[in-house]
């Protein structure tokens, strides 16, 4: 199928991409249009305008503030995954970027774009609500950061309004103390997960503490599973896969029924949860 016609306009700055939404009615951004383009072929969406924010100087920026990452908007996959300071020091997106769809699609696609789509199947939105990161937002009237946990509300669903743009993502970075653990199932290497899990914790080299366990493919958002965090925290690995009953609420969809999707979590989180215990160099 072809898209809808639409108009297209292309932004030099975030003031024009703003002020471009505001006065076109039923405009949509335009990043690295892999989501995007393929809604429009398939007639999911027909916005009137796409407005192309490649052209916005600064967005496509891999900059450490002190103990902060910020990784612009505009950041392409394939970027990140070559970043030495992803590696070093946000090494839980580096792990995550290689199960993300192809090559192709990670030339192109953007983190701003994986995190504004927030696919609840997709890995990145995981792994910035893992690492209690934050989203950064221009809009009409000015900046402003959201915690992860406040920007996924819903199924596709985030705390973006009509004239917000997406300019950055922040996470903590990561330190001596810091482990992180990543896997997933999916049908085949590339698609989006059935299940998938991205954690964060601290150790003093015996224990575990500040666990995060972010499942993806699971819900309608990333979803945290906080009693299986406090009791791997406390050292009780079956106790944590046993939490996961009431952690989790999968619905049945066209990858697994929820039961199925259930028992993978937990044969998620024992492998994951191992790579959290591992000694590092
Ligand atoms: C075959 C295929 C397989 C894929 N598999 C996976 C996968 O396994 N895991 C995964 O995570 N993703 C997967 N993707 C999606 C891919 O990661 C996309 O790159 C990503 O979801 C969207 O990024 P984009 O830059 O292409 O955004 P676009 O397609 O340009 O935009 C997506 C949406 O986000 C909005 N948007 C984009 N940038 C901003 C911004 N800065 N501020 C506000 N809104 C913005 C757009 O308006 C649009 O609504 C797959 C895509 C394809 C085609």
């Amino acid at each position: 199928m072809k898209p809808a016609p639409f108009a297209y306009a292309r932004a030099g700055s975030l003031e024009e991409a703003i002020a471009l939404l505001g006065a076109r009615s039923e405009s949509r951004l335009l990043a690295g249009g892999q989501s995007l383009l393929a809604t429009l072929n398939m007639r999911l969406s027909a916005p009137r305008t796409l407005i192309d924010i490649n052209g916005i100087a600064g967005l496509d920026r891999i900059t450490r503030n002190g103990a902060t990452i910020e990784i612009g908007a505009l950041v392409r996959h394939a970027q990140a995954a070559r970043s030495p300071d992803i590696a070093e020091f946000a090494p839980l997106i580096a792990r995550a970027i290689p199960h993300i769809a192809h090559p192709a699609i990670r030339n192109r696609g953007t983190i701003g774009g994986s995190i504004a789509f927030a696919d609840p199947a997709a890995e990145l939105p995981a792994c910035l609500l893992a690492l209690d990161g934050e989203v950064a937002i221009t809009g009409a009237s000015g900046t402003r950061a959201v915690k992860a946990d406040a920007f996924f509300k819903g199924l596709y669903e985030t705390a973006l309004g009509p004239q917000d743009i997406l300019t950055g993502i922040r996470v903590p970075a990561a330190s001596a103390q810091s482990r992180v653990g990543f896997d997933e199932f999916a049908m085949r290497r590339g698609d989006y997960a059935m299940v998938g899990l991205a954690a964060t914790a601290r150790t003093d080299g015996r224990n575990l503490a500040d666990v995060r366990f972010a499942f993806f493919g699971v819900g309608q958002t990333p979803v945290r599973a906080k009693k299986a965090e406090a009791a791997l925290a406390n050292g009780k690995l079956d106790d944590a896969v046993s939490a996961l009953a009431t952690d989790l609420d999968p619905p049945d969809d066209i990858q697994a029924t929820s039961k199925v999707k259930r028992h993978l979590a937990g044969v998620l989180l024992r492998r994951v949860a191992r790579q959290l215990m591992e000694v590092t160099a």
